[in-house]
């Protein structure tokens, strides 16, 4: 029954489950209800205004409020608000958007699968990648790689390539064929953080993984161009292209996770394109539809398509699917949003504003918290450290995430903190460079607060 003239914070209490966080520490701490946004700012059921300089969760890249996809939104509901993939079926806007996602793709890609977002985009890439090499006679390649702090989603197979311990704790993966190497983390590298030997060190560890494997039982190796969830650890220049590279040489598939590095956040429309790398896959999400309506996709080359095809009959089903693939109301939005990508100025102006971004991040550098700042586009991080010379990690035990999350809140801005005490950052590409100089002002304010506790002062 249900409990009447509650506030919507018991209610949410009492009957709302949310991703990625403790029942018992939400049930004591309650929820913060956002009611309304409009471009960089979101409004809290008190009437409180922030800046979001964190697009959502990284998804939000043309701004709160656009009118045009509202109107685009309404207008697809009106005409066909829903369309079935299977049997054949299609819509005009899914067609449309798969056509415009090869065209802007990096060339290697060249068909879309379209899910409902980034972690069933995974599970598909994976699903799709078994039946390849099944279809074309190589059933030994089973064995997937990813790397160490990578982040690829939280269903029940993308979980076991994620390698971040909240994902498996309790949760029984990675499961057996998912291996992990370690990530290219130039600010705590054990060889240093010098670009030519974090590089080496990531070919190598791929090398000798894929030696422990057995060459012909891999079959494709996942990675973030720039790690996300993991806290924001930007590889060196040329890591990309290496890893690719080195893939193609040990006959094993190559994805790229541009869920978060896609649709502008690292200045160019994929992280891919900074390199000119052609993935064998790519899975997208989030700024594909910027968060206005859920939707991902998996893109595969053409000789990962022509595999599966040629290698299934002809009169049966390749049974993987969903009742939202190709949902012509997402799809309708995805083309509007990159329609305001592309021809509205958003990618132009995030890359106007990349430098002022970098500079945000380069003039907290001195600040006694600060061990490390890290960036590209605006993707960035802040990692704090008790001794900047050690690098030495704040203990957990002063919980210092959650408070920096609580003091950037006081203050006006919104970020991710991480448990390491890392900062993420993702501004949407409609930012000003006003509002850049504020999301900076107050970030330094909060961790000039933070560094004032005692707790805090005593352990720096
Ligand atoms: N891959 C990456 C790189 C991601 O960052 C995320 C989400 N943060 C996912 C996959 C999973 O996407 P979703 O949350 O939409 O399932």
């Amino acid at each position: 029954m249900l409990k009447r003239n509650r506030s919507l914070v018991d209610v949410d209490r009492d009957y709302l489950i949310h991703p990625v966080t403790s029942f018992r520490g939400h049930e004591a701490r309650g929820a913060t209800l956002l009611q309304s946004a409009r471009g960089m700012y979101v409004t809290d059921m008190d009437g409180r205004e922030l800046l979001d300089a964190f697009a959502g969760l990284w998804c939000v890249n043309v701004g709160y409020g656009q009118e045009s996809i509202a109107e685009v939104a309404a207008e697809q509901i009106r005409r066909l608000p829903y369309a079935t993939g299977y049997f054949h079926f299609g819509s005009e806007p899914a067609v449309r958007l798969a056509q415009r996602l090869v065209e802007l793709a990096p060339p290697s890609l060249t068909h879309v699968y379209f899910t409902l977002g980034g972690s069933d985009a995974v599970d598909s890439a994976i699903r799709y990648i078994v039946h390849y090499f099944n279809a074309i006679g190589k059933p030994g390649k089973k064995q997937f790689i990813a790397l160490e702090r990578g982040y690829h989603g939280s269903s029940a197979m993308s979980s076991g390539l994620t390698a971040l311990g909240n994902f498996h704790r309790n949760f029984d993966v990675p499961l057996r064929w998912q291996h992990h190497i370690p990530s290219p983390y130039p600010y705590r590298s054990p060889v240093g953080d010098d670009p030519a030997a974090v590089i080496a060190q990531s070919v190598a560890e791929l090398r000798a993984k894929v030696a422990e494997l057995g060459a012909d039982t891999v079959a494709a190796f996942f990675c973030e161009p720039i790690q996300g969830s993991g806290g924001v650890i930007v590889p060196p220049t040329g890591w990309l292209k290496a890893m690719r590279e080195t893939c193609a040489e040990l006959d094993i598939l190559f994805v790229a996770d541009e869920v978060i590095t896609g649709f502008g956040r690292t200045g160019p429309l994929f992280a891919c394109e900074h390199e000119d790398v052609n993935p064998d896959l790519m899975t997208v999400a989030k700024g594909l539809t910027a968060g206005y309506a859920p939707m991902g996709a998996v893109l595969m080359s053409d000789a990962v398509y022509q595999g599966i095809a040629d290698g299934a009959a002809p009169d049966l089903p390749i049974g993987h699917g969903q009742t939202y693939s190709g949902h012509p109301v997402s799809a309708a939005i995805g083309l509007e949003v990159l329609r305001l990508y592309t021809e509205g100025g958003i990618l132009a102006n995030g890359r106007h504003v990349a430098p002022r971004f970098a500079a945000g991040l380069d003039g907290l550098s001195d600040h006694p918290l600060v061990g490390d700042v890290r960036g590209r586009g605006l993707l960035g991080a802040i990692e704090l450290v008790s001794d900047k010379t050690s690098k030495k990690r704040f203990d957990p035990a002063l919980k210092l995430p959650e408070r920096l999350f609580a003091e950037g809140y006081r203050n006006g801005v919104i970020f991710r903190a991480f448990g390491d005490n890392i900062l993420g950052l993702a501004p949407a590409l409609c930012c000003t460079e006003d509002e850049m100089d504020m999301i900076f002002a107050r970030i330094r304010q909060t961790l000039d607060i933070i560094l004032e506790k005692p707790d805090v002062r005593s352990a720096v």
